[in-house]
């Protein structure tokens, strides 16, 4: 790397430090790393260094970064309409794009809410839940369960459903309303669901049938909350119970949705539907922010028979044409790539290459399921030294608490994948 490179790096995260804010950081986050340009499965930094991305962007950028056909896609569409209010006005990328959601999605969706953020789909499909029972004069089902180890989001509704202790917000507990949360699912991904593995859920459900308007979870992977994989037979029994209850189901596939676990869906796993479903994330190939929220007649049909009739949410840059543009060119590859064989091939590269870290002190679990692999330690990291250490290793991998994890773009190689599990194992083993 050359000097004038690393002091052009040093001095943007020296300025950085002085006005920015990041996620999940103190007023000066520490550590910080200039980036310079991006390109396939590789993330160049500004001192010159490349690294191999285990991360996709927060497991958006699906198809790697700076795909020639989503960038095709996007040029194409600022030619014509960037961007117009959605409120009384429609256009082509967005009514196709519903389209194209509700042919792959889970059966039994008919109506989608596009919305800008993954919060934002998780915070319309508690609205939607909860204007469900209000028009059918319900008033009293206002709560929600949910299971622990659980994340939908950190707005305000959506930090109220994520797991109590992992889910980052414990600290605002006193401030957000009180749901219901449920044992998580203890069969993991490979064994036989049983009665028991849902039975605290069960009970609470039959407890307090007459105050919950939904089930809320993500469906095979719990995400940020734990990197759980868990037995999607538990998925089926759910959705009995829901129905014997008559709560709504609804499942965040913000996560889990676009190949990651192995399928399209997580739900696809277990053959089941849920009554309304949000996307987000990788919706773009992790290009520009857009979620979307997948309702079922019996649904929509409710809140339009009851009063206002009409679902009161409409953010300002919904729908927005650019954002639906790259969307129907990552759902273009995901029809036209060999995504399900990439994600098989990389599941067993994972599930081989971190297998050396289950023997390391330390290491609780190592388990991979789809496109992503997991290593669970017994404590917390310190990331003020593992950051720098993956970084030194060549491969960006951000881990939070426990949970050291790998969620590479379904185009990283085979070599790439080797570079991404060995560097994880040799930092675990170095630093945990
Ligand atoms: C990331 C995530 C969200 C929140 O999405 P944002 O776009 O970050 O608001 C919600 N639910 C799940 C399952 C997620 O992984």
């Amino acid at each position: 790397m050359s000097d004038d490179a690393s002091k052009r790096a040093r001095d943007l995260v020296e300025r950085d430090r002085k006005v920015v804010w990041h996620p999940y950081a103190p007023p000066q986050a520490d550590p910080l790393f200039a980036v310079e340009s991006t390109e396939g499965a590789e993330i160049r930094l500004s001192d010159g260094r490349t690294l191999v991305d285990g991360m996709s962007s927060w497991w958006s950028a699906i198809h790697g970064y700076r795909h020639p056909t989503i960038e095709a896609a996007l040029k194409a569409q600022l030619e014509t309409l960037p961007h117009i209010m959605f409120g009384g006005l429609t256009h082509e990328p967005a009514v196709r794009l519903c389209e194209r959601l509700l042919d792959i999605a889970p059966k039994g969706l008919s109506r989608v809410f596009l919305c800008d953020s993954g919060s934002i789909a998780v915070e319309v499909a508690i609205k939607v839940a909860f204007q469900y029972w209000l028009s059918r004069g319900r008033p009293e089902r206002s709560r929600l369960l949910t299971v622990e180890g659980g994340y939908h989001g950190d707005t305000f509704a959506t930090m109220a459903v994520c797991d109590p202790v992992n889910g980052m917000h414990d600290f605002f507990r006193g401030v957000l309303p009180d749901h219901l949360f449920a044992e998580k699912p203890s069969c993991r991904f490979e064994d036989d669901f049983e009665e028991r593995h849902i039975e605290d859920l069960a009970s609470k459900l039959e407890i307090h049938r007459n105050e919950i308007a939904a089930v809320i979870l993500e469906p095979v992977v719990q995400g940020a909350g734990g990197m759980w994989f868990y037995a999607p037979a538990y998925l089926r029994r759910l959705r009995e119970l829901c129905d014997e209850h008559e709560v709504l189901l609804i499942f965040d596939e913000i996560a889990t949705g676009f190949g990651r676990t192995g399928e399209m869906f997580g739900a696809d796993h277990a053959g089941v539907s849920p009554d309304i479903l949000s996307l987000g994330k990788s919706l773009t190939g992790g290009t520009l922010t857009l979620a979307a929220t997948l309702v079922s007649d019996h649904v929509s049909d409710a809140i339009a028979a009851g009063e206002p009739g009409a679902l009161m949410h409409g953010p300002t840059y919904m729908g927005n044409p650019l954002a639906c543009a790259a969307a129907h060119a990552s759902l273009d590859l995901l029809e036209t790539t060999p995504w399900h064989e990439n994600v098989k091939r990389i599941e067993a590269e994972l599930r081989e290459g971190l297998l050396p870290c289950s023997e390391l002190p330390g290491v609780a679990d190592v388990r991979a399921l789809g496109a992503i692999g997991v290593v669970e330690l017994e404590a917390p990291v310190d990331m003020k030294i593992v950051q720098p250490a993956f970084v030194e290793e060549g491969i960006w991998v951000r881990p939070f608490g426990k949970l050291v994890y790998l969620m590479p773009p379904y185009v990283t190689t085979t070599a790439q994948i080797e570079k991404l599990t060995s560097g994880l194992c040799a930092v675990v083993e170095r630093y945990v």
